[in-house]
């Protein structure tokens, strides 16, 4: 919530640039629109569209098409521009942004007032192999689940194929839980099994999300390999390794999945305003937000679309605060209202206000559900986010 005020009456209209047209970004671009309407704003995006990856798991019930928003749709509602193009980031290059106010893009000189850096952070897992057992997250955001899964299925010449889902955090989970969802829909008799690092499935969450989960899988005979390392899918089997001892295994496989998270690489440090720091020092026209950005500040750095959204807006409002009068700053104060985890189309686990606030089942899955259309909501032009 915007809490000093600001005075962004200005002489001349600000120019925008926002790159990566994601949650941070997207959230930046309705702010700044919302509170100067005249704003003009380039976003600049190697995509075409705009993905709701948070829903990306779904996509076993519902079309990849649902969850993509084509960014010519971004322009002509907000009157922006887009230009598909993907900017590199060093130390030096941001040194001469900030004092040159330009960009390059696509061999074009496009001048900024701001410029707010949103491109995210990608995932660990890239993996392909030629014989098409193994798939990550990237492929979920080309092709939807169902249409992924059905097509291994009607390869696969196994009777009862197996399935390794590698990684038990939050996205992992997700997927396992919509994946036995629809393997059960179709009536397939494939079998699924989880391959986990740590000794319990969502480490980085209260205890209660850890047993709940695991129970769940047990109640609907996922096997779960716990303080296990995945090595390699080959034809038929995967590459195990025990956690403790290094020893190698196999067992049959026919298509892994591979969710192991996210890199903390191309990250950007920035002070309590979100304006990036080189050098230790402030570059006063260039915010970072989102998952790229680390803040140092009391307020919360997870890589979530919740604190993306709130990043988001706040460079906004100190873009804004920047360009006015007095020039004063709002800090990052943010901290996460709570965090549910989906298993499926009508059960979740989750916490709410405080870690120690456990939920599960309907109302859990409610109050993603709530959390889901705040989010739409802002797309479409209306905030609804209180804090
Ligand atoms: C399956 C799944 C489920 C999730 N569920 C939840 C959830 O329930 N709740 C939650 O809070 N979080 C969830 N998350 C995490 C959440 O999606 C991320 O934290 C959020 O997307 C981060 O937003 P962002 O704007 O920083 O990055 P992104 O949304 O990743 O957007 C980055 C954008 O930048 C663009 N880009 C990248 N590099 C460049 C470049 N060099 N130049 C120009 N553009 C570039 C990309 O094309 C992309 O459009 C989930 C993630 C996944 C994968």
């Amino acid at each position: 919530m915007a809490f000093l005020p600001f005075n962004i009456t200005r002489q001349k209209r600000l120019k925008v640039v926002i790159v990566g047209g994601g949650y941070a970004g997207l959230a930046a671009l309705t702010n700044l629109l919302q509170f100067a309407p005249d704003t003009e704003i380039t976003l600049v995006d190697p995509q075409m569209q705009h993905l709701k990856i948070t829903h990306l798991h779904e996509t076993f019930r519902y079309p990849l098409a649902d969850l993509l928003i084509p960014l010519t749709d971004i322009e002509n509602r907000y009157g922006c521009r887009h230009i598909p193009a993907s900017l590199c980031f060093d130390a030096d290059a941001l040194q001469d942004y900030q004092a040159k106010r330009q960009l390059v893009l696509n061999g074009e000189v496009v001048d900024f007032d701001y410029l707010i850096i949103a491109t995210g952070c990608q995932n660990q897992e890239n993996a392909h192999n030629e014989a098409g057992d193994l798939l990550s997250l990237y492929d979920f955001t080309v092709t939807g689940g169902a249409d992924l899964l059905t097509a291994f299925l009607h390869r696969s010449d196994a009777p009862h194929p197996v399935i390794s889902v590698v990684g038990g955090g939050a996205t992992g989970i997700q997927f396992l839980f919509e994946i036995k969802q629809f393997l059960d829909r179709i009536r397939s008799k494939a079998d699924l099994r989880l391959i986990h690092s740590g000794e319990h499935v969502l480490e980085q969450f209260p205890d209660g999300f850890a047993k709940y989960v695991e129970f769940r899988m047990h109640d609907l005979n996922i096997a779960f390999y716990p303080e296990t390392y995945y090595c390699e899918q080959q034809v038929g089997k995967i590459v195990l390794a025990e956690k403790v001892t290094g020893k190698r295994f196999e067992l049959p496989s026919d298509l892994s999945l591979l969710f192991l998270g996210k890199k903390q690489q191309n990250m950007f440090t920035a002070n309590a305003f979100g304006q990036v720091l080189a050098d230790q020092k402030p570059l006063h026209n260039i915010f970072v937000a989102g998952d790229c950005s680390y803040y140092q500040s009391l307020g919360s750095n997870t890589l979530t679309a919740q604190s993306a959204v709130r990043k988001g807006k706040l460079v906004a409002r100190n873009v804004l605060r920047h360009a006015g009068f007095p020039g004063l700053l709002e800090p990052y104060l943010h901290h996460e209202l709570g965090y549910v985890v989906s298993l499926g189309a009508s059960d979740a686990v989750g916490w709410l206000v405080a870690e120690g606030n456990l939920i599960t089942g309907l109302p859990a899955l409610t109050i993603k559900e709530v959390v889901e259309a705040q989010y739409d909501l802002l797309l479409a032009g209306i905030d609804t986010y209180l804090v």
